[in-house]
């Protein structure tokens, strides 16, 4: 079986293991535009910062470990341009060469990810200007902080604009962070949002909020970023406000995709046309929640739709359970995180919700270092189904969201949630973890 691989990252390796583990015969080529395999997207923000010094440390397997251990035929500068369901062929480019390619499969795996949107702004080509999604990408920014640049904009106040406005206070910058949103972290609700604020502020970052970027001025290089209220002056800036899935290259292909772009995929990852599969960030999630297709690019997923797909493909049948919608972040001391449905998302889908605030600790306050943790929690307002928690303090944030994940990832309600059999001792927990305190409250 001939098994052709789009895309050498999280979702594509994670599949690619899966084929060569279950399928000894399997012949796997992996076709990846760049020039990296299997690396951690989510380390980039600290490789800017510093904390990670090496970028060789986010790689998790060599395009040679792929080769020689594995034998997958793993190519680099590989860009498929045209998939052709009919007659089973990709066609592409070699970037090296300049040569186009051709391959016929028998099963084929869409693994291309998403790419940072960057709107066509004035004066966008200028130098100074970057986003974050690759290694490369990351090395440019580091290679780009020389001493003249002092002052740098981040445009987009969503997770990755936070972490590396973070990383760029580390590194001893002036950091301004543009959105045309009323406030940063729109994925949570506005108690979240101001808590994550009011530590932007204490850190020195400029929030420049409802306002909307127009234009990048300068000479060679950006020197002013104007918006639709007023001008900046910067030395860099950073645009993360948000990605698209790299779908664009089956526009011949008759693939149903998702009003974001992404593959609209089963939970065997299939897609609607034969022995065509799709995973990651160029595919989209089930969410359990919303009881319907949504696209939540992360990485969690990514490694889980590879290896379903990767098993599916090599016959041992395996399925994608969904997603509830969690995640997390560190922004500078706090730790900030959510699961479920937020208001707007509740409001969005007409479910009838009630929602709490709750301020819980860590463990014991008797005990040494309890800190403050604030809840949001939401449940449906008739049959009492937890809808979603969110989470943000110093520590014990990232168990409670996981227990609230587990808790939603099986229906549960609020009273359910509250009969948990949580662990208890003084340094760890209160007898009533605040997750459970909240519940009663709700
Ligand atoms: P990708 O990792 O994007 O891989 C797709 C590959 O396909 C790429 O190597 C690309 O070059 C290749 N490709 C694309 N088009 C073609 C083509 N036409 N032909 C050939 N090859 C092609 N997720 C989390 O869960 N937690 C986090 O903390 C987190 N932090 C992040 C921080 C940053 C800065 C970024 C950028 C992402 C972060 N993510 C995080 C998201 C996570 O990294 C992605 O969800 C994950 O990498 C998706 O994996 P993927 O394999 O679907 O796509």
């Amino acid at each position: 079986m001939k098994v052709v691989i789009i895309g050498g990252d999280a979702a594509g390796m994670s599949a690619a293991m899966q084929v060569v583990r279950n399928d000894e015969q399997a012949e796997v080529t992996v076709l990846e535009k760049g020039s990296y395999y299997s690396y951690a997207q989510c380390g980039l923000p600290y490789f800017i910062g510093g904390l990670v010094e090496d970028s060789g440390d986010l790689i998790a397997r060599s395009r040679d470990t792929f080769r020689e251990k594995h034998g997958i035929d793993a190519r680099i500068y590989h860009e498929v341009t045209e998939l052709d369901p009919e007659n089973k062929v990709v066609k592409g480019d070699n970037l090296e060469t300049g040569e186009p390619f051709e391959m016929t499969y028998d099963k084929c795996l869409v693994a291309t990810g998403a790419s940072p949107i960057f709107p066509p702004f004035d004066g966008n080509d200028l130098e100074g200007i970057h986003v974050l999604k690759t290694i490369p990408d990351a090395k440019k920014i580091v290679e780009d902080m020389n001493e003249q640049v002092t002052q740098v904009t981040v445009i987009g106040g969503g997770y990755i604009g936070l972490e590396v406005a973070e990383n760029f206070v580390e590194k001893g910058m002036s950091v301004r962070l543009i959105d045309l949103a009323e406030r940063v972290g729109t994925v949570y609700d506005k108690e979240i949002s101001e808590k994550i604020e009011k530590v932007a502020k204490k850190q020195g970052i400029e929030l420049v909020l409802n306002e909307s970027v127009e234009s990048f001025e300068g000479d060679q290089r950006v020197e002013e970023i104007k918006t639709d209220k007023g001008s900046y002056q910067t030395d860099m800036a950073v645009v993360a406000i948000g990605v698209k899935p790299n779908t664009s290259f089956l526009k011949n292909a008759d693939v149903h995709l998702h009003q974001t772009g992404a593959m609209i995929v089963n939970s065997y990852m299939e897609t609607n046309v034969k022995d065509l599969y799709a995973a990651g960030d160029c595919a989209t999630q089930y969410h359990r929640i919303k009881e319907k297709n949504d696209y939540i690019p992360l990485g969690t997923h990514a490694n889980k739709q590879g290896r379903v797909a990767g098993s599916n493909i090599a016959g041992v049948t395996k399925t994608f359970q969904g997603i509830v919608g969690t995640s997390i972040m560190k922004f500078f001391e706090l730790t900030v995180a959510k699961t479920g449905l937020s208001e707007k998302e509740a409001e969005d889908l007409n479910i009838p919700f009630q929602s709490i605030l709750f301020e819980g600790h860590t463990h014991a306050g008797y005990y040494p270092n309890s800190e403050k943790i604030l809840f949001k929690m939401m449940k449906h307002k008739s049959n009492g189904q937890l809808l979603g928690v969110q989470a943000v303090g110093r520590d014990g944030v990232d168990k409670r969201i996981d227990v609230a994940a587990t808790a939603l990832y099986h229906n549960m309600t609020i009273s359910d949630l509250e009969n948990l059999d949580l662990s208890y001792a003084p340094p760890y927990n209160g007898v009533w973890d605040p997750l459970q305190q909240a519940a009663r409250r709700l």
